[in-house]
């Protein structure tokens, strides 16, 4: 990946584990890829439709985020929304959550959205 366009930077950070997943360097069951943005299947789904949303460009987490991002953020929303609808979860209804920090619940930080369904959750969060 050369990282020849700034608009679109493959900016990635060493040991990041998604930034190697983008890179296609650890294998992942990719549903969805674009310029700015990939969408993988969840390694351990907690639910029947478990999908991560991520911008290919490094970003630690939604606390990161600018102004600058509303393009990369609208196709990654405009995204989820079409697999909901491809994986049937639309009409049902489903989650999306992005985790900040330890105490949000974050794992990786490389920013995702964690796209849910197939079945009802609760509210709050545990
Ligand atoms: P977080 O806990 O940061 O909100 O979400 C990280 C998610 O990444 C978890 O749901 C976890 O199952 C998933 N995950 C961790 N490692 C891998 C991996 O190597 N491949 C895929 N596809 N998902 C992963
Ligand atoms: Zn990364």
């Amino acid at each position: 990946m050369s990282g020849d366009d700034p608009g679109v930077a493959d900016v990635r950070v060493a040991g990041c584990l998604f930034c190697r997943i983008v890179a296609g360097e650890i294998p992942s069951a990719l549903v969805h890829d674009d310029e700015l943005v990939i969408a993988i299947r969840d390694i351990a789904p907690r639910a029947p439709t478990h999908i991560l949303l991520m911008p290919r460009r490094h970003i630690g987490s939604a606390a990161d985020l600018t102004e600058a991002d509303a393009p990369l953020l609208g196709r990654l929303f405009a995204v989820a929304a079409e697999l909901a609808r491809t994986e049937g979860i639309a009409d049902g209804g489903y989650r999306l959550v992005s985790n900040v920090g330890r105490w949000g619940g974050q794992t990786v930080d490389h920013l995702h959205v964690h796209l849910m369904g197939g079945r009802s959750f609760t509210w709050p969060p545990g």
